[in-house]
């Protein structure tokens, strides 16, 4: 899934104007960080599956970035660092929730649509997969749909949000769920493991900054009314 986690994080951050959707796409997509950047250090691996040219999806070997128990440590981690007030989602419980929310999303999202599965625990452990990528046209409406409703509500929780900066973030999200539709439909070659992973991590970062750019309210601490808007 890709397009379908942004949309969890748009709707995260419409639950308040403290919750900055630049961090709660980076949370959305944390996962998928990792498992970048664990391709890269040969710790999880991509596998191309014999009939990828009909069924068009990628499995993996990815318990440390997608298993059940590192996504708890992962989300455990992410929390206490928005309590603290560090991933400008204001601070204390409300921040840790959200972000919590955000990175575990992404384990139930994948669950749903991954054929070969996530796993529960380490290497090897027992695997949870809904398959829904096995009808890609579903898996796709599914993404989309998530997508659409999340951008809803994120905007009417923002009347605000300049017209400029709203403008750029619909076309960025339109475009690349265009480009995810196209390109999971389409199979073709697939590239390689250490290419997959950096478009992960890279996307991943320019999504984040785009939030960031979007939804430009400042952090203020728990309690305490939203901030003032940036110019
Ligand atoms: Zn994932």
């Amino acid at each position: 899934m890709f397009v379908g986690h942004l949309g969890v994080g748009l709707a995260l951050s419409a639950r308040s104007r403290r919750f900055r959707l630049g961090t709660l796409l980076g949370a959305a997509l944390l996962l998928d960080v990792l498992l970048g950047a664990f391709v890269l250090a040969g710790w999880e691996r991509v596998i191309v599956p014999p009939d990828f040219a009909t069924a068009h999806y990628l499995e993996f070997v990815f318990p440390y970035s997608h298993g059940l128990l590192a996504t708890l440590v992962w989300t455990a981690v992410t929390a206490a660092l928005a309590s603290t007030g560090l991933l400008l989602l204001g601070r204390g419980r409300a921040a840790a929730w959200v972000a919590a929310a955000a990175v575990a999303s992404h384990w139930v999202c994948d669950v749903i649509e991954h054929v070969r599965g996530l796993p529960l625990l380490g290497p090897g452990s027992p695997r949870v997969g809904l398959g829904l990528w096995g009808t890609m046209g579903w898996a796709l409406l599914l993404e989309v749909l998530l997508l659409v409703g999340g951008a809803g509500l994120f905007l009417r929780s923002r009347p605000g949000l300049p017209r400029g900066r709203r403008t750029v973030l619909l076309l960025v999200l339109g475009g690349v769920a265009v480009l995810q539709i196209v390109s999971q439909l389409a199979g073709g070659e697939v590239p390689a493991a250490r290419v997959l992973a950096l478009t992960w991590i890279v996307q991943a970062a320019a999504l984040t900054v785009l939030g960031l750019w979007a939804d430009p309210v400042l952090s203020s601490p728990a309690g305490s009314p939203p901030a003032g808007r940036l110019p």
